[in-house]
């Protein structure tokens, strides 16, 4: 694992003012500062409306921070980029594309070779384990293999970084577990470097290397910390994380922030 290795992402002073129609500002985030390694999993964590989206959506130069800067590799952040690819909660599939035309798709928008092409969709298919079912159309699958084949199409594009915006928000308990044991084999089995926003605690202290934590309103950083319990090592099976020396108190310790920043607007 990560945490020697070299920065991939630094968010630096960021901070996002979105101006309302009514002439209003809302300063949804300020001062923002962390850094992510290379193949590191890093967890944005913090309650409704603190701003963790519109983090993540800063990361993938979708919308422009009004102070402070965000690089990757070194360079700064402009503009949406393929080096950047977006998981969001909702499916995103094409419904006339078979899984593997999905998972084909942006490489053929950017003109890999066709037989290269089956070969990495192949590649990733296996790796989402849709192996069964790469000729079937999304209208067949159930909502997790649904949000496998967006994990796929992203993975088969070699984004630098995957981000994933509450990705098994909508998926039952058993779906969502497994779906996040595949996300630590993949983290095992590629050199993939990923943000992830969640408000889930139990899915943040499983997946995150490391967890960055957002106060609300504005959205800024409270912690920025390695869980400890897991001693720098990821574990396969979520039910051998809860067993860990430590793992109780730093759920209790999470727990406590946010309930401490509560959630002051509902429809946040
Ligand atoms: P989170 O993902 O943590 O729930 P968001 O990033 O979605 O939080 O939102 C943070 C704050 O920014 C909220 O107060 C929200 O209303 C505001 N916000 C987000 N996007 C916009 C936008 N496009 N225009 C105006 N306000 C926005
Ligand atoms: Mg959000």
């Amino acid at each position: 694992m990560s945490t020697q290795q070299s920065v991939k992402l630094s968010v630096r002073g960021v901070g996002k003012d979105f101006q309302l129609r009514s002439g209003e500002h809302i300063q949804a985030v300020s001062d923002v500062n962390f850094d992510v390694h290379e193949n590191e999993f890093c967890v944005l964590l913090g309650p409704s409306g603190c701003g963790k989206s519109t983090v993540l959506r800063m990361i993938a130069g979708l919308e422009e921070p009004t102070a402070g800067t965000l690089s990757l590799d070194g360079h700064e952040i402009l503009n949406a980029d393929r080096e950047r690819g977006m998981v969001f909660q909702s499916y995103t599939s094409f419904d006339w594309l078979t899984v593997r035309q999905n998972v084909e798709y942006g490489m053929k928008l950017n003109g890999v070779a066709k037989a290269e092409r089956l070969e990495r969709a192949d590649h990733f298919i296996n790796l989402v384990k849709l192996s069964k079912f790469k000729d079937a159309y999304p209208k067949q699958l159930s909502g997790g293999m649904k949000q496998r084949v967006a994990i796929a199409r992203t993975l088969a594009n070699e984004p630098s970084l995957l981000l994933m915006d509450e990705p098994f928000g909508a998926l039952d308990a058993e779906t969502r577990w497994n779906m996040q044991e595949l996300m630590v084999s993949i983290m095992e089995s590629t050199d993939t470097t990923v943000v992830m926003v969640t408000h889930d605690i139990e899915e943040a202290l499983f997946l995150g290397d490391r967890i960055v934590f957002f106060s609300t309103h504005p959205g800024t950083v409270l912690e920025d910390k390695a869980p400890a319990f897991k001693n720098g090592q990821r574990v396969a099976k979520k039910e051998d994380v809860l067993t860990l020396d430590g793992y109780a108190e730093a759920e209790r310790h999470i727990m406590k922030l946010m309930r401490e920043q509560g959630t002051e607007d509902l429809d946040a």
